[in-house]
This record gives structure tokens, sequence and C-alpha cells, in this order.
């Protein structure tokens, strides 16, 4: 059969399984060795044997609901691409906009001042730290997901130091100017997709009874790693927990100003702290040359 007709029946078959179609070229793009354009290239030519079979063989996972990052081991994110298996999450684009904020908002750091709790694949904190120059603290309670981070840290090149434990309980008094997560934050009756829920972590996804439990926990505990002169506060949330998040950082921190941000789809997505007294991203910048 041509690439073309096998994509177009392989991606009828996941629309009829009520899976996401897009997974299909995807999942053929790499089984070819070929990026969009070389795709497109082949999409008149027949598939070979092998190709067939491996194809097939990936197909039927696709089916049963598996997430596509898994069959090829890798996810992109902000331009990079990370490693992924069964004990992390798999990086969101909508994660992406809590990096554009920090990046935006952030005046001069120093090494180890950033911290990303719950870090997973790394993600967030080996984004950071290439895209800001810095070394970032990360914790997590899973080792698992610390070796992986490990490996995409190295793998990018990216200065970053690991602690095992549960949420800031590893962090030093009085060490951190910016904070980051994107804690577990579903609530835990919730009832998600299968390509999720059966084959993403749960230690990553669910977030006690009400999904805010990581939220009260690393506000309630910020408090003593923060230092006087901290910068930036940044949480991912769920559509519906951006009023919440936000009482509770403004009721910690009365002074500091706090918003909430949208994703793409037009979601609340982000709920931000910013210390009373710091400009924001270029006005701290005129403020540092002048
Ligand atoms: N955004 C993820 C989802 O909807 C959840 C991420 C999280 O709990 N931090 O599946």
């Amino acid at each position: 059969m041509r690439v073309a007709a096998r994509l177009k029946q392989a991606e009828r078959m996941l629309v009829d399984a009520g899976r996401d179609p897009s997974t299909a070229e995807w999942w053929l793009m790499h089984v070819l060795g070929v990026d969009r354009t070389g795709l497109i290239v082949r999409l008149s030519e027949e598939l070979s044997d092998d190709e067939t079979t491996a194809f097939e063989s990936g197909l039927e996972r696709l089916l049963a609901g598996e997430p596509v990052q898994h069959l090829i081991g890798y996810a992109p994110f902000y331009g990079r691409t990370f490693e992924v298996n069964r004990d992390v999450l798999i990086p969101r684009p909508e994660t992406e906009e809590l990096i554009e904020w920090v990046v935006e908002h952030v005046g001069p750091i120093e090494d180890d001042t950033i911290v990303d709790v719950g870090t997973g694949s790394g993600a967030i904190a080996i984004t950071l730290s290439l895209e800001l120059g810095v070394r970032v603290q990360t914790v997590d309670i899973s080792r698992e997901a610390i070796a992986v981070a490990k490996r995409n840290a190295e793998v990018l090149r990216a200065g970053v130091t690991f602690h095992e434990g549960d949420c800031l309980g590893p962090v030093a008094d009085n060490s951190i100017r910016v904070l980051v997560s994107n804690p577990p934050y579903i609530e835990a009756d919730e009832l998600l997709d299968e390509t999720v829920a059966g084959y993403e972590p749960h230690l990553a996804l669910f977030g006690g009874a009400d999904g805010l439990e990581f939220y009260r926990k690393i506000i309630a505990d910020s408090t003593r790693v923060l230092r006087a002169d901290w910068q930036l506060i940044a949480f991912e949330i769920g559509y519906n927990q951006g009023q919440v998040v936000k009482s509770y950082l403004s009721e910690r921190y009365p002074e500091a100003e706090t918003g909430i941000l949208k994703d793409i789809n037009g979601k609340d997505r982000i709920v931000y702290a910013v210390r009373e007294g710091i400009a924001h991203g270029n006005e701290m910048d005129q403020a540092n040359r002048s």
C-alpha cells in the first residue's frame, strides 16, 4: 500500500477508536525516519514490508490508547526534545506558557536560586536553565523520574541540581528567588482520558481530594525557602483552580501582585505572584541599566 493511503486508513481507524488521529502521522514519521518534509516526499511511494510491520505494531498500541510519545520515547517542549517514559508526565504545550512568562518577567538571577518542584522529565527546569543560563534546583519524590530528568539534563547540557524528596522539603532555608511548579493537580475522582490515566504516572497527576493539596503545601512552606529579595512564583493550574490558588498566594503574600494567565485555548492555566517593588521584564532591565 502507498504511504498516503496507509496513513489515511490509520487515521480513520484512530478516529473510530476515539483516539487522536494526528498521532498516526507522528508515528509514521518515526518509523520512516523522516521529518514532515521527508514524509511528504514519500507519500506517493510504497511502504516496504519491514516498514509496514513496524507501523502496524505501533498502530495497535495507539489504538489501545498508548500515548505516541511513549512509542517514540520522546516529546518536544519549547523547541527541544525530552526523553519520556511511563515514569514521568509527558510535557504539555500549555506548560510552555509558564516558561514564557518566567523568561519574560525574571530579573537578573543567580545559579541555584530558581527551584522547580515536581520536576518530572525536567522539562521546566532544563528549559529555564538553558534559556536563562543559570543552574536550576529541582525536587521530585520519584527516583525514577529523577533518573529520566538527569538523562535529559545531560543530553541537553543543562545545569540542574537534583533533590529527591517531597515538595520543598529538601530545599535550604532562604535560598530561593524564583519558585515554579506544575504539581499534580487533578481531583481524586476526576475521570481522565485512557491515554492519560492508563499510561501516565498517577503520582504526577492527582493532587488529593480537591486537586489543590500541593499548592497548599508548597505555598505554606515557601515562606521558609524564599529569600527576602525573592522575585517570582509561578504555578501551572487546572482550568478551574485559578481563583483559589491566586487567593492562597495573596493570603500568604499580601504585598505581592498576583494574577492568572490563560493558555492557548483560553483556559486559566498559570497563577503567579510577583514581589512588591519588583518591576516587570523590560522595566526591570531599564532600572538595572540606569
Ligand atoms: N495537564 C495535565 C492533564 O490534564 C495534568 C498535569 C498536572 O496534573 N500537573 O492531564
